[in-house]
């Protein structure tokens, strides 16, 4: 894997055969297939690192229906799928967002991203999953000041909050997830929400009540009002009650899980024919409206779709074969099992 790589080809112009957008699970098992049949790849992501959702929203959660693999986590699962493509040996352009996708004279499209770089490919696949998702910040005055020190918005390493007074405010899913998940693991841990109901599944917030009878960690109804501390580490926090009253709670790590607002930014602009911020796909070959750009992953939507890992890595399958069609139309597709063709063995490194 090379990470943001000079140019090549004509000056400032990159030459490939297919550009994907997005590096999570499904544009890196894209690569996979796609390398399989020789196409070589490109691959753009927002984020500083693969995984998409798995390593940026759940790194440490484990994921249950992978199939063959009964239990991994969003790393893990990130990891393997990045040695598994390792063979392929695909370039990645980290910290870029795609900006722009413009059809050339010789129909090929060129895919340019906010940093400038520039691809050039016939074909273009978009595995942006909900596109950039940012999580929601909750209105406290100065939070900016404590966030990525004392404030996160996602657990990168749980064990950065071993004996931390933690604090974690939300209803949902994160909150009560991140809350059972680190009980054992802070000094103390204190969950608040502005009522006492949860949107989250029942069975973490059962359970979440039996530690609060336990006396292992506390609940209150309450809301965050005022952060205080210096230079970034936070000391406490003002906590309000529905009736108004105010107190001040010992604190220096706070977690908000107040949702995520996801961005669907330029794609949006990329004339697709986008309905409800998700590109419509045909489910022979997951190209979208626009020949030579084909959705795969979360960004798709078709009669019946799922938005399952598993799903992603069948669209992916199919788009290769597809795209392989665009990239070499002078070439006969042969379908080959890994397990018993040699070629594709050869191109694994394993034969
Ligand atoms: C808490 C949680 C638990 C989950 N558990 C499971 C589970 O158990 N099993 C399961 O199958 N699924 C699970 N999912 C869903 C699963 O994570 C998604 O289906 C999967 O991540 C979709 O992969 P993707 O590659 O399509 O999109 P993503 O993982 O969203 O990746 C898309 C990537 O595209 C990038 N991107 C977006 N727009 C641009 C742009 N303009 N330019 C450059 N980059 C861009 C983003 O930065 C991101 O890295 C879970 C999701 C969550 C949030």
């Amino acid at each position: 894997m090379n990470a943001n790589p000079p140019h090549d080809g004509r000056p400032g112009r990159i030459e490939t055969d297919v550009a994907i957008i997005g590096a999570g699970p499904i544009g890196l098992f894209a690569v996979f297939e796609l390398g399989l049949l020789d196409l070589k790849c490109h691959l753009v992501d927002i984020l500083d690192r693969p995984g998409g959702q798995c390593t940026e929203l759940y790194p440490e959660k484990p994921i249950y229906d992978i199939p063959g693999i009964p239990i991994v986590t969003g790393q893990e699962l990130t990891d393997r799928l990045l040695e598994q493509i390792k063979p392929f040996h695909s370039q990645f352009h980290f910290s870029e967002m795609a900006s722009s996708l413009t059809k050339l004279a010789d129909g090929r499209w060129l895919l340019t991203t906010d940093a400038g770089t520039e691809i050039a490919a016939p074909v273009i696949v978009i595995a942006a999953g909900g596109g950039s998702f940012v999580p929601k910040r909750p209105p406290i005055p100065g939070i900016e000041a404590y966030e990525g020190n004392s404030v996160h918005y996602a657990v990168r390493k749980m064990e950065q909050f071993r004996g931390k007074d933690v604090l974690i405010a939300g209803g949902g899913d994160s909150a009560l997830d991140w809350t059972l998940n680190l009980a054992p693991l802070a000094k103390k841990l204190t969950l608040v929400h502005h009522r006492d109901g949860f949107r989250a599944a029942q069975h973490s917030v059962n359970r979440m009540r039996e530690l609060v009878n336990e006396g292992k960690i506390d609940f209150h109804v309450a809301s965050v009002k005022a952060l205080h501390g210096a230079g970034g580490a936070l000391e406490a926090v003002t906590l309000q009650s529905p009736d108004k009253k105010e107190w001040r709670h010992e604190a220096n790590a706070f977690l908000p899980f107040f949702g995520l607002t996801i961005k669907l930014g330029p794609l949006a602009d990329f004339g697709l024919n986008l309905h409800e911020n998700l590109i419509p796909v045909d489910t022979a070959k997951f190209e979208s409206t626009t020949p030579g750009i084909f959705a795969i992953g979360d960004i798709n939507t078709y009669p019946g779709k799922l938005k399952l890992i598993l799903s992603g890595f069948h669209e992916g399958a199919l788009m290769a074969q597809a795209a392989f069609k665009i990239c070499k139309p002078n070439e006969k597709l042969r379908f080959q099992y890994t397990t018993s063709s040699s070629s594709l063995q050869k191109k694994l490194g394993v034969s």
